[in-house]
């Protein structure tokens, strides 16, 4: 007979959200705790701004390993918790909680789950690379910061309004080694032949507005290119297929989604995340 004592307790992470009911991380993270054998919960739970620092008091009551912040709680969070990593203070947002002992520390696996799809998905180094990302929002913010914190050499952010643009042009140059530049956005937009990457970093796309694309000049699309879209759901955007025609090479949000995911999982557990397993239990969420 075993010496060990059996142990009824889970571990407990899960996402803050409002509304939240729609956000498909717990199919990823439910399908990594079961291929590991690991006793862990992901629960999905509505929150109420005005009732965030209650769900974090409870947080630490419950003794929970971490949690997932979604719109609207990824800044307003901040000041309840002890400590945020360098990139999360950088990119002024937090994503994913770690609990420390008694502290709890911020962090932002958004971007990293980016540069991290970049790598492995699409077989790119960031380093020396001319980004472009389309969109300036808490997305682009993350993925900017992170994708010149990995070598990118040049940055451009184009917006339709220069009051979210320029302050992450400005955060990019005087924070990060990349050289970065605002554009303003208001016609097609066409990429400039030097650019190695372009990011659809805005919302548009997102399920149900499916045929919906960004302005940008599609001849100006070059086959070689890397064309990202940050939208995860549908995976193949109208934007993917029109650049894949153009013979761009293209990198969907589903990797990102699971990539910042799978950051989450190791920072919470200690454990290698069974990726392969995450992605395909999203998209068959997805699908279904
Ligand atoms: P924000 O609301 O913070 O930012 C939205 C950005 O899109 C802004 O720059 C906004 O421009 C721009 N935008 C929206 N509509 C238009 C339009 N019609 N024309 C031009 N620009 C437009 O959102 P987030 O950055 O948080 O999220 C953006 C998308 O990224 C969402 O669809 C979200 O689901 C997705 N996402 C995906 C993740 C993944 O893992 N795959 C992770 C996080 C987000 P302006 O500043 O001028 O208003």
């Amino acid at each position: 007979m075993s010496n060990e004592t059996k142990s009824y307790k889970a571990e407990l992470v899960g996402v803050f959200g409002y509304p939240v009911a729609e956000n498909p991380t717990i199919v990823m993270q439910e399908a990594a705790f079961q291929a590991l054998g690991l006793n862990w919960r992901y629960l999905t739970i509505e929150v109420r701004p005005e009732q965030l620092a209650d769900a974090v008091r409870g947080l630490r009551a419950f003794n929970m390993a971490g949690i997932n912040l979604t719109i609207p709680h990824k800044v307003a969070v901040i000041p309840h918790l002890d400590g945020l990593s360098p990139e999360a203070e950088l990119i002024g947002a937090v994503n994913t909680v770690v609990r420390e002992g008694d502290r709890l520390i911020g962090h932002n696996t958004d971007g990293k789950g980016f540069v991290r799809s970049v790598r492995e998905d699409a077989g790119m180094d960031p380093a020396g690379k001319r980004v472009v990302f389309l969109g300036a929002g808490g997305a682009a913010r993350a993925m900017a910061v992170e994708m010149a914190l990995a070598g990118a050499a040049h940055v451009t952010i184009v917006n339709r309004t220069s009051d979210r643009g320029q302050p992450l042009v400005d955060l990019l140059q005087s924070k990060t080694p990349a050289q970065a530049e605002y554009v303003h956005w208001q016609r097609a937009y066409a990429v400039p032949v030097e650019a190695d990457i372009l990011v659809n970093a805005t919302s548009i796309g997102l399920y149900p507005h499916v045929n919906e694309v960004p302005a940008v000049a599609i001849a100006s699309i070059r086959p070689g290119l890397l064309v990202c879209d940050v939208i995860p759901n549908p995976p193949r955007t109208a934007f993917l297929r029109a650049a894949e025609a153009r013979g761009a090479r293209i990198l969907d949000g589903l990797g990102m989604l699971v990539g910042q995911g799978a950051i989450a999982f190791k920072m919470w557990t200690g454990v290698d995340a069974p990726v392969d397993v995450m992605r395909k239990a999203l998209e068959e969420g997805l699908a279904a």
